[in-house]
């Protein structure tokens, strides 16, 4: 009999689901486990076949940049517990195919990630047997009586939506319980209650007062650019499944500013800057749920997409000098004051 994964498990299982919790996380046992739970079924997809979403164009990318360095990607399969659950399961499915009704999941003596693998596939046979219509009837074989009947899904990699939620709430700094605060001075730290943050203070008070120091910035935007006016705009990123492009749409129209669902306090904002060669002069600036989206122009507001530009592709800024994250408050319908010199990290969105 396998024992259940893990804590450790459990995270490296999540790692490789593009969820970054930390291996140090304080995260209380339960809550990292119903996180799998909601991951692995985010990651299953259960209205339709993945024929085109087998990869996004974050996995796709990685995998081209392993082929073209000569890279064996079998060797993914045993370092990627994901990896090799998706393509355990296609497996499966061939085998059903051809009519062959065991399937045997076994390692080579020197693999151990065939442990990891067995125990995520009965994880989600024992989560998706509350599937089966109670009404269902199975024939079964002479061996079988004891057997309980779930169903397997195609399973693929985690859209956006549902991989920008489950990297959300990293849990109380101090305690690991779901966090329902933040440090109201600084942003970056999260406590689920006012004891937690006191006994954290002594502890967190320099970073705090680093962080109350520094820059905001007061930035217009628009709601377009030129000739793109009066369109409908929808947003792709590398997580975006291909089979699934377009999340949100918004209408590019000054008139019609997107609903403040802050109500003035912080957000994180994307500030993602268009290839100069390609649309100079842009900077796009939306949040992770998709409910607020602008554009910093150099035409409209020179001094502060100078100063984000120069943000972006300096030292603090973010993936290859193109983007970065910022906490951000909106102060008006086309204006927003910009935390600007403290980097947050990739949020995966
Ligand atoms: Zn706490
Ligand atoms: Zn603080």
């Amino acid at each position: 009999m396998l024992s259940p994964l893990t804590r450790n498990e459990t995270i490296l299982v999540l790692n490789s689901l593009g969820i970054d919790v930390p291996t140090d996380t304080k995260l209380l046992d339960d809550i990292l486990e119903k996180r799998l739970s909601d991951a692995l079924a985010a990651a299953q997809y259960k209205d339709r076949l993945p024929d085109a979403a087998r990869y996004n164009l974050d996995e796709a990318s990685k995998l081209y940049a392993d082929v073209r360095a000569g890279r064996n990607i079998q060797n993914a399969l045993f370092v990627d517990p994901f990896v090799d659950l998706r393509q355990t399961m296609t497996d499966i499915a061939k085998f059903l195919d051809l009519g062959i009704r065991w399937c045997l999941i076994q390692d080579e003596p020197a693999q151990e990630s065939a442990i990891l693998l067995r125990k995520m596939l009965l994880k989600i046979l024992k989560t998706n047997s509350s599937l089966v219509p109670p009404d269902y009837n199975v024939t079964r074989g002479p061996l079988e009586e004891r057997f309980k009947v779930s169903v397997l899904l195609p399973v693929g990699p985690l859209e956006y939506d549902a991989l920008s939620k489950l990297n959300n709430n990293m849990g109380c700094t101090v305690c690991g319980k779901r966090a329902s605060s933040r440090c109201s001075s600084c942003q970056s730290v999260s406590y689920c209650d006012a004891a937690c943050q006191r006994a954290d203070w002594a502890q967190h008070k320099p970073a705090c007062r680093s962080l109350r120091d520094a820059t905001w910035r007061t930035v217009q935007l628009r709601a377009g650019v030129p000739e793109m006016e009066d369109c409908w705009f929808g947003l792709m990123n590398r997580h975006t499944s291909l089979a699934n492009p377009v999340h949100k749409q918004f209408l590019l129209d000054d008139a019609r500013p997107c609903v403040d669902v802050y109500g003035g306090r912080p957000f994180l904002a994307k500030m993602q800057i268009s290839p100069p060669t390609v649309t100079p002069g842009r900077i796009m600036v939306y949040d992770r749920r998709q409910t607020f989206l602008g554009f910093l122009r150099e035409d409209v507001d020179l001094r502060a997409f100078a100063e984000c530009a120069a943000e972006i592709q300096g030292p603090r800024g973010g993936l290859m000098g193109l983007k970065m994250y910022r906490w951000a408050r909106r102060t008006g319908d086309w204006e927003l004051s910009v935390c600007l010199d403290r980097a947050v990290a990739d949020a995966k969105w």
